[in-house]
Order: C-alpha cells, then sequence, then structure tokens
C-alpha cells in the first residue's frame, strides 16, 4: 500500500467529515460490508455523496478513488450484502474541470486534435480534455489555469482522450486498471502517474 497515498488523500479530506471516516475504513484496500461496517462508521452517510459516493466521484480540488462494488454473503449480517474495495489507484476527478475557453483551444491545438490512446485526430465533440493530478501539489490548492502557460506545462497537465459512449473517458481508464490488477502490475493507466 502506498502509504504516502494515503496520507495525502487524507489530508484533502475535511477532519471529522464522514468522508474521512470512510476513507479511513477502506484505506486498508480490503472488501468491508456496506450494511454492517459502513452504517458503523457513518451511518446513513456511507453510501452517498458524503460518502462512499463522493470519495469516487472527487471534487475540484482532489481526484476521485478508483472502487470496486460486489454483493456477497456477509456472516454478521446473515445474508447478501453489498461490499466495497478501494483498489489502491486514484482516477481524475469527475468534476467539472474548469479550463478556460481559451485554454482549453490551446489544448486541443497543441495535440492536433488527436487522443493519446489511438492517436487520431477527432471531432472537439469526441475529445475530452483530461486533467492530470501531479501528486506534489496534493494539499496545496490547484492553481487556476494560467491560459498562457508554455507547451510544456500544457503536456505535463493535460492529455487528450476520447469520450466513451457515456460521455467521459473514466471506463477506458478503470478497464485498464482492471487489466493492472489482473497482470498484478501497476502501470501508468493514461499517463496517470500513482
Ligand atoms: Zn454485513
Amino acid at each position: 500500500m502506498n502509504r504516502n497515498l494515503v496520507a495525502n488523500f487524507k489530508s484533502q479530506l475535511k477532519p471529522g467529515s464522514s468522508q474521512l471516516k470512510v476513507f479511513s475504513l477502506l484505506s486498508d484496500q480490503k472488501w468491508h460490508c456496506r450494511t454492517y461496517e459502513g452504517k458503523q462508521v457513518a451511518s446513513e452517510q456511507y453510501a452517498g455523496g458524503g460518502g462512499i459516493q463522493g470519495l469516487e466521484r472527487g471534487t475540484k480540488s482532489r481526484p476521485g478513488l478508483h472502487l470496486e462494488t460486489k454483493r456477497d454473503f456477509c456472516n454478521i449480517c446473515n445474508k447478501k450484502t453489498r461490499w466495497d474495495r478501494w483498489t489502491g489507484q486514484i482516477k481524475p476527478s469527475n468534476a467539472p474541470a474548469i479550463i478556460p475557453p481559451k485554454l482549453a483551444d490551446r489544448i486541443l491545438k497543441l495535440y492536433d486534435y488527436k487522443d493519446v490512446i489511438a492517436n487520431r485526430k477527432r471531432p472537439t465533440h469526441e475529445l475530452v480534455i483530461d486533467h492530470r493530478f501531479p501528486m506534489q501539489r496534493w494539499g496545496k490548492a490547484e492553481p487556476s489555469h494560467d491560459i498562457n502557460m508554455n507547451e510544456n506545462e500544457i503536456k505535463s497537465k493535460f492529455q487528450l482522450l476520447k469520450k466513451d459512449s457515456a460521455g467521459n473517458h473514466n471506463l477506458l481508464k478503470s478497464r485498464s486498471c482492471e487489466r493492472c490488477m489482473k497482470t498484478g502490475k501497476r502501470g501508468q493507466p493514461m499517463g496517470i502517474h500513482f
């Protein structure tokens, strides 16, 4: 387990909040019964925005968690319940990225409207600008995006991905995470450095 990642992530959560309690529970990367353990930690908040869902989604200033869920028999509840597990990986926030239109335009042009996976030129509406989260910047507020940042900065901060049918690129990412887990390798899916 990456202790730095856990500590960094915790520092992004409000002290005493349900999200912090839920993350502390999940940080061991083991399966936890939502009905029994979850409710103990955060009662009715556990599954919603104050808990699992909010952690998974991320915010404007922190990434989301890559979580897995399953239904399985719980010996304590004595029935089938929902279980959650953190894979130990983070994923880009689903919160809308605030990229000024002028900067978005520069990013698209710099990459020549090509997504990073297939390196294929695509119409703008098929592309999504992916914001990388450099871990060393965690804990500080994300500086607002300078529309005049230089090309190296753009390349280190952003990349282009193809939108999936749901309008985002997370599906691709979780697929590549699953592949990493199956092969036991922690790769750098889509250039996100864990
Ligand atoms: Zn249970």
